[in-house]
């Protein structure tokens, strides 16, 4: 391969771009007429005007991306995430205009890209499910008898779902058929599909998954987990790997499980497989994503590997040099995702102009960005600034090289997500691995950020921790909570 097209924007295409550049290969960006003068064009060898701003008048063009690489002599289209990475119809039109998609087949894509037909592919190897329907619902009664078997709360998913939409928990029948409803017509708009299924809601979950490689060999390896359970709106904010949870034994398992899931449809390439993993330490197969994921820098920290480079090896015919005997884990990765989101305000986006962007640096630091100072947060696509990622010989390491990290990050102009990271960072929970899924909503209260903010900033911030004893102490954090923080098992089964 000499010549790569990112057909993507932003601090992704400019990650996919510094790999290619050290591979010796060539790099072409796209970019939308708001785009113009974004870090990923100025850093590309080529560059081409896909059209306006809204992606599906440009990055979502699949035809004119493709009618670009002929013109330029591309040889490989890597997608990055979201836009074209997990549309298979594009996938399938490279591949039969002679050029190399960098991801999975598009069959492969096809059978992940439904919740239900990934779990039918998967089934074949004894991964284990979560209890719930692998049909699409269509007898609203049979719906319900299913789901008092497997007993409230479910969840009715989209089979099409992404990006945390389409969910919908039912806490009683009384409610089933107008979150059904709900559920469905909300697919149908984000996906244009409205096949929804039922899933037991599991109680405290963990959100685990596992990186996996394939090659045109047959060759599969998995490059550990991470551990993504802080999240809001089901989207993940703060990632780390390893996960501080997992024993070795699980982590075998998972793994495992993880390749099983990428053999059920002859995986290549890079590909995630998540799973939700109980309190007493199961785990069930969620969904595949067929394709590089945010997340993936804190499995290269601790693995070592450059995971684009292993993405473009395979792509181009190479068999995975690597066996699953000579990955090690080294050391602890945390990754916060800065968003411009206002944490104050139930992190709705919060669009502008970045008046002041100055990054932290030194030992054990690494940010993917796509944008410089005095740059516009456009409105168009996803409010992601950067990933600030940081690594340390263990997790205390990484955690305290993080919050140094947040606090040298100087953004001002747009609301972030930095102050919410420090706030993770210092919560007792966070620290000693008693979390899950439900983080936020047990244990955050916008007011914790307003506390820091009207005294001395940095000293508040550091003594965090005391802060929110006190305002545990002193019945705050339940009087004025709609969730009952729960007793959970995750610190009794922690692994240390
Ligand atoms: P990750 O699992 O890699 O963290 P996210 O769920 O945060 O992925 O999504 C990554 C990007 O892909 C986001 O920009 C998100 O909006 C987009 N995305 C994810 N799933 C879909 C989908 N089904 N359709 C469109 N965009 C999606
Ligand atoms: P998406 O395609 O939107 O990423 P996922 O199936 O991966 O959808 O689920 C996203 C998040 O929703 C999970 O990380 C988890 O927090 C929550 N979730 C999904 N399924 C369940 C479930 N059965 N029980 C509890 N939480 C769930
Ligand atoms: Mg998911």
């Amino acid at each position: 391969m000499q010549k790569i097209l990112i057909a993507n924007r932003g601090e992704i295409a400019l990650r996919v771009m510094r790999s290619c550049k050290e591979m010796g290969i060539k790099t072409v960006a796209i970019f939308s007429e708001v785009d113009r003068n974004s870090p990923h064009v100025i850093y590309a060898d080529e560059a081409v005007c896909v059209g306006p701003a809204p992606s599906n008048q440009s990055y979502l063009l699949g035809d004119k991306i493709i009618q670009i690489c002929k013109e330029l002599h591309v040889d490989g289209i890597h997608p990055g995430y979201g836009f074209l990475s997990e549309n298979a119809d594009f996938a399938k039109k490279v591949k039969e205009n002679g050029i190399i998609f960098i991801g999975p087949g598009h069959e492969a894509i096809e059978i992940m890209g439904s919740k239900l037909s990934a779990k039918n592919a998967v089934k074949k190897y004894n991964t284990p499910l979560v209890p719930g329907t692998e049909e699409p619902i269509s007898d609203l009664a049979v719906a319900k008898k299913i789901s008092s078997e497997i007993g409230y709360p479910i969840l009715i998913k989209a089979s099409a779902g992404g990006g945390g939409k389409g969910m919908r928990i039912v806490q009683h029948e009384g409610e089933f058929e107008e979150q059904m409803q709900r559920a469905q017509s909300e697919a149908k708009n984000s996906f244009g599909d409205d096949s929804c299924f039922i899933e037991k809601y599991v109680g405290s979950p963990r959100h685990i998954e596992v990186q996996v490689l394939g090659d045109h060999y047959g060759n599969y390896i998995y490059v550990f987990e991470r551990e993504c359970s802080i999240q809001r709106r089901h989207q993940k904010v703060v990632e780390e790997a390893p996960s501080p949870i997992l024993t070795n034994e699980i982590r075998t398992k998972i793994g495992e499980a993880a390749i099983n899931a990428a053999k059920s449809c002859n995986y290549t390439n890079a590909g995630t497989v998540e799973f939700i993993l109980d309190e007493n330490l199961n785990f069930y197969f969620l969904e595949m994503n067929t394709r590089l994921q945010v997340e993936h820098p804190v499995s290269e920290l601790i693995s070592g590997l450059d995971l684009v480079k292993e993405q473009i090896k395979i792509a181009r015919g190479e068999a995975i040099s690597l066996k699953q005997e000579d990955l090690k884990i080294l050391g602890h990765a945390m990754e916060l995702r800065v968003y411009a989101e206002d944490p104050m305000n139930n992190f709705l986006p919060d669009i502008g102009r970045l008046e002041e962007y100055k990054k932290p640096e030194g030992a054990g630091i690494r940010i993917d960005d796509g944008f410089r100072e005095g740059m516009d947060i456009p409105i168009f696509y996803d409010p992601m600034i950067a990933k600030l990622i940081t690594y340390g010989k263990n997790r205390e390491e990484a955690i305290d090289r993080m919050k140094r990290a947040i606090n040298e990050f100087k953004i001002k102009g747009v609301k972030t997500t930095l102050p919410f990271g420090t706030f993770v960072m210092n919560h007792p929970n966070f620290i000693s691995g008693d979390f899950d899924t439900h983080f936020v909503e047990k244990h955050y209260k916008p007011e914790y950020l307003n506390v820091n903010l009207t005294n001395n900033e940095v000293q508040i911030l550091e003594a965090f921790g005391a802060v929110h004893s006190f305002f545990e102490s002193n019945d705050i954090v339940k009087t004025s909570h709609n969730v009952q923080p729960k007793a959970s098992n995750w610190k009794k089964n922690r692994r240390n």
